[in-house]
């Protein structure tokens, strides 16, 4: 069994895995670079691997990092199958399709720069025909727990990763060894999705190391500092801006601030979700509750719920979005990206970020090089839009929301897994060898941090 890191592997983004046995060629993922010029430069580089010779993409969750690849990889050749969960099938085509409009409005922007300096412009990566086109391939859905045979003696079974709606790790079965794939594996009670299921036992694991150097604060205390955000900048008349993942982070900040209204402890406000991609999933999760935990289920099976009460706003539109700066301030804004690469956080941003009585409170992880980034390190000043913008919003960061498991779950886990061998990826520098010293000294166990465009023999 021959595995290549072909993303994900020496920083966070871009997942994706070549597996080749028995005859066949899988991969674990096709996600997107994201972050720092850099690294998002990656998307353009060639796949290091024959698009039309992959048989199966098993594909763990519908973030971008670990699918947004697909509409290339099927643009350059691919023709076989992607199997995933249903949740993460739904959940996919509306990530892509988002992906797909940002790439064209971003090489429409470069054209217009380059037509200027009377340069050719760069075009977009992939529109959303090539989206179109590589939905075809998304027929495949399996359920938790059952097994599927890819080939001759090689087997699939998707465990549940508690990461988000449908998020799984994958374990393979070929050569008569167990090669375990973590995707992004889960926090432990979060709001809505389920723990992560016990991994079975493996002989060769692929571990996400995003948090793999670093304990969560209690969700408790993120909750606490939550309000402490709300009534603080609301109380002056404020706008607090959370930028959020559209996907499952949104779904859960919802939940906390309908908890606060039901109790009483909302200020008077108005809630903005101000995510045509954030409402998209918001549906997705309606149709799909039989992925909740349990107390997700009650709540979400009554009415009012986190989806639907008195003070939330959904903003489908630009011209929509844009009323929200013509109104009184003292609201809550919840908009993407997550990391502020891009989206109407960043025209949120601009209108709010110099101002003393706003705040922000940052809910999920900040990749190197992003906006979200520089202001959680304490930047003064940020670049945004081309211009210097002071930043003199209270600024929050709450890391218990988390959606990835810290070094103390992800220990656990391995230990249940009982690997012989331990390929450290998905993290920045920190984090792999924070969690490979953990491995080592609390497991024995061989950890290699997997390096880009590296080849292994297992
Ligand atoms: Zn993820």
């Amino acid at each position: 069994m021959k595995i290549t890191f072909c993303g994900a592997a020496e920083t966070v983004t871009g997942s994706c895995h070549l597996v080749e046995t028995n005859g066949l060629k899988i991969l674990l993922d096709c996600g997107f670079f994201q972050g720092s010029r850099e690294v998002s430069s990656r998307n353009r580089s060639e796949f290091p691997f024959d698009p039309a010779q992959i048989d199966y993409v098993l594909l763990s969750h519908a973030h971008l990092d670990h699918v947004g690849r697909i509409p290339l990889l099927t643009k350059e050749g691919f023709h076989g199958e992607v199997i995933t969960t249903p949740p993460t099938a739904a959940i996919a085509k509306v990530i892509l399709a988002d992906s797909a409009h940002i790439q064209v409005e971003e090489a429409a922007y470069r054209a217009r720069k380059a037509r200027r300096r009377g340069e050719e412009a760069q075009p977009p990566l992939y529109d959303m025909g090539d989206v179109l086109d590589s939905l075809d391939a998304f027929h495949h859905q399996v359920l938790y727990d059952q097994p599927t045979i890819l080939g001759d003696g090689v087997e699939a079974t998707f465990h549940d990763a508690g990461h988000i709606l449908g998020s799984s790790t994958i374990e393979l079965k070929a050569e008569g060894k167990t090669l375990l794939f973590s995707g992004d594996l889960g926090n432990r009670h979060q709001p809505i999705v389920r723990d992560p299921s016990d991994p079975p036992h493996a002989d060769i694991v692929l571990v996400e190391s995003t948090y793999g150097d670093r304990c969560h604060r209690s969700l408790d205390d993120s909750v606490y500092e939550l309000k402490e955000a709300v009534h603080t900048v609301i109380g002056r008349g404020g706008n607090l801006l959370i930028p959020s993942f559209a996907l499952e982070r949104t779904q859960e900040v919802l939940y906390e601030l309908f908890a606060m209204w039901k109790q009483n402890k909302l200020p008077k406000c108005k809630i903005f979700l101000d995510s045509p991609l954030a409402i998209a999933t918001t549906r997705i999760f309606a149709r799909y509750p039989g992925y909740f935990d349990k107390e997700g289920k009650e709540v979400f099976g009554s009415s009012p719920n986190p989806f639907s009460f008195p003070l939330l706003r959904y903003t489908q539109t630009t011209e929509e979005s844009k009323r929200i700066n013509a109104i009184p301030e003292g609201n809550i804004i919840i908009a993407g990206s997550g990391m502020c690469t891009g989206g109407r956080i960043i025209h949120h941003l601009r209108h709010n970020l110099w101002k003393e009585d706003a705040g922000v409170i940052f809910v999920g992880f900040q990749a190197r090089g992003t906006i979200g980034r520089q202001i959680i390190e304490g930047a003064k000043r940020v670049n945004i839009f081309g211009e210097e913008t002071v930043v003199q919003a209270q600024v929050w960061t709450v890391n218990g929301f988390s959606a990835h498991a810290d070094q103390p779950i992800l220990i656990n886990w391995l230990k249940k897994a009982d690997a012989k061998k331990i390929f450290l990826v998905h993290g920045e520098k920190e984090s792999l060898e924070g969690l490979k010293d953990a491995i080592e000294e609390k497991l024995a166990i061989d950890a290699h941090v997997a390096m880009w465009k590296e080849s292994v023999t297992v």
